[in-house]
């Protein structure tokens, strides 16, 4: 009865983050991947399980094992090859991070690791061994806020995680109105996949939420591949939209998923019929488990210049690469 009551007082979004596939064989099943493509597929991996909302799945092509939404989810074999240069920190972040949780590494602005938990587990995450349960997140949280507090420097507050969209109204709520009351920030950004991967977490009460911040937001969102955004998802950036909130994209080049100009040309289309413009394109990080994704500097400025010679310039994303110690995001072109 309990647990019954405690179901029902749960949004929409977070049943569905409940019921998101977390086995590598409900997964297949449900895409009717037969046994002979399962050989490489990585059943176990415990560092950093499958997660998949159902509504991501319902975009993958059934019976395709090459699907790039599924290749961006599945842990498959090549996940443990050692890789030269491949490592658990590819961009120096536990130095550069404080005990709260906050990142400074950029002229003006901070980012604060707000929560440790996403709603899908992208196989060449960068932070995939990041660690996040060093200490309790309350404790975390205070002791972040109190050193932005004490920063002069910081116009821009970076909200990433994890998923910070994963926080509820309540926890965001809260976190948000510290924020408001720091009168030097000037803009809050928000880092977040939900709106691609979970779009029932864009609700009325998130955009008032928002709307209602008194410093300009940004959101980006996390978007490789034009079938991603589909009629949920776009229902959920028009509502950011109208409240007010500026839409961004960054993706990652992904071997096998995205390298490709027409894929790339299509992705920045689509983003912007759903009122975001594409920000960054991402080389790789070289993260231990993602070598399978890389995509090589030669092939990606290629790729650069054809998306250039195609589209407006306000719909090509900027090819960079980060390196840890750089003043920013390194232009590749
Ligand atoms: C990427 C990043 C930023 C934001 O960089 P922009 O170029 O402004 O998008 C800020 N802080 C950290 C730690 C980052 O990794
Ligand atoms: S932090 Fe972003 S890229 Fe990494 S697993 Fe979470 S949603 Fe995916």
């Amino acid at each position: 009865m309990h647990a019954l009551a405690q179901k029902r007082s749960r949004s929409l979004w977070q049943q569905e983050l409940a019921g998101a596939f977390t086995e590598v064989d409900a997964l297949l099943d449900f895409l009717d991947i037969g046994p002979a493509a399962r050989a490489r597929i990585l059943a176990d991996a415990p560092s950093f399980p499958l997660l998949v909302p159902r509504g991501l799945a319902g975009l993958m092509r059934r019976g395709d094992p090459d699907d790039p939404l599924l290749r961006q989810v599945l842990p498959v074999r090549a996940e443990l090859d050692a890789a030269a240069g491949f490592g658990p920190d590819p961009l120096a972040e536990q130095a550069a991070c404080s005990e709260g949780g906050l990142l400074r590494k950029y002229h003006g602005r901070a980012l604060l690791v707000a929560t440790g938990a996403c709603a899908v587990h992208c196989r060449y995450c960068f932070r995939r061994h990041f660690p996040y349960a060093a200490l309790p997140a309350r404790q975390r949280l205070d002791a972040a806020l109190t050193e932005l507090a004490a920063t002069e420097d910081v116009q821009e507050l970076i909200l990433s995680g994890g998923d910070p969209l994963l926080l509820d109204d309540d926890a965001l709520g809260d976190l948000l109105a510290r924020l408001a009351a720091m009168p030097r920030l000037r803009r809050i950004r928000v880092h977040s996949r939900l709106p691609v991967v979970l779009p029932s977490r864009v609700t009325p009460a998130l955009c008032h939420l928002l709307s209602t911040q008194p410093q300009r937001g940004a959101l980006v969102i996390h978007a490789n591949h034009p079938t991603e955004l589909g009629a949920a998802a776009a229902e959920a950036l028009a509502m950011l939209r109208n409240a007010g909130v500026t839409l961004l994209n960054q993706s990652v080049l992904l071997r096998g998923v995205n390298d490709d100009v027409g894929c790339l040309t299509a992705l920045s289309e689509r983003l912007f019929d759903c009122g975001v413009l594409p920000y960054y394109l991402h080389q790789l990080d070289p993260v231990a488990g993602a070598a399978h994704f890389a995509v090589s500097d030669a092939r990606a400025r290629a790729l650069d210049q054809a998306l250039r010679a195609r589209l407006p310039g306000y719909l090509t994303p900027l090819l960079v690469r980060e390196l840890p110690g750089a003043a920013s995001k390194l232009p590749l072109s």
